[in-house]
């Protein structure tokens, strides 16, 4: 088991994942919310200095929000995958439509509060931009950036061999619920499912809610085949 920890920046989870030289950091939470990590790192009494790599699962406003301040401090390069890097660059949101009444409501009204503002964040010019597959161990770590599209068409998970796997938000923990509210492709988020089971995953690590087991989305994944299963035929 990965020495990780689990620093939650606004609504986001942020993930510090240890490796053999340092550390790489998983997503970058809401604006301003920098001095949360930086006190967090002081406490454990880890350097930001020692953090070799910050991976962005998207370029979403709550997921990149403080990448800007963090950056600055850490002095080192950002990885997103190549379909986000302009959203990253110019710092813009797209709101994804919602796959639920609830997400849908919200979504609309997100749309609809871009003007405000709530949503800005500084843009970031990212170092590494992902086409596919990446291994991480030029950064000290035993494991992989995967891209996992469905949530937006640029999301990417992190994949560690011992079975965890950090997924933004291709899967979330709330209210009793594991599929995300919001959604570019849906039917692609049951294809990265499949593919993070596959890989040997046991451990889903969220950006919004606590990690839970795999099991949850492979029986969201059983369920919908039987559900595409014409009646009355047998497995
Ligand atoms: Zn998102
Ligand atoms: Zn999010």
């Amino acid at each position: 088991m990965a020495m990780v920890h689990r620093v939650r920046l606004g609504t986001c989870n942020t993930y510090l994942v240890q490796g053999n030289s340092g550390y790489i950091l998983v997503d970058a939470g809401n604006a301003n919310r920098e001095g949360v990590l930086f006190d967090y790192l002081k406490k454990k009494g880890i350097s930001p200095g020692q953090i070799k790599l910050i991976v962005i699962t998207h370029a979403h406003y709550d997921h990149v929000g403080s990448l800007s301040a963090i950056k600055k401090v850490c002095q080192c390069p950002a990885a997103v995958h190549a379909k986000e890097a302009t959203l990253l660059r110019e710092g813009k949101f797209i709101m994804p439509p919602g796959t639920s009444l609830l997400g849908k409501t919200i979504s609309s009204i997100g749309k609809r509060a871009a003007w405000t503002g709530f949503f800005k964040y500084s843009p970031v010019d990212p170092e590494i931009e992902i086409t596919q597959e990446m291994s991480l161990t030029q950064f000290g770590i035993d494991g992989l950036i995967l891209p996992t599209p469905g949530h937006t068409e640029g999301s990417v998970s992190v994949v560690l061999p011992t079975g965890e796997a950090f997924v933004g938000d291709l899967a979330v923990n709330f209210m009793g619920s594991v599929f995300p509210p919001f959604a570019e492709n849906p039917r692609e988020i049951m294809m990265s499912w499949r593919k993070l089971a596959r890989l040997g995953v046991n451990t889903i690590f969220p950006s919004h809610g606590p990690p839970f087991g795999i099991n949850l989305i492979k029986n969201k994944i059983d369920s919908r085949v039987k559900s595409l299963r014409p009646e009355g035929q047998l497995t």
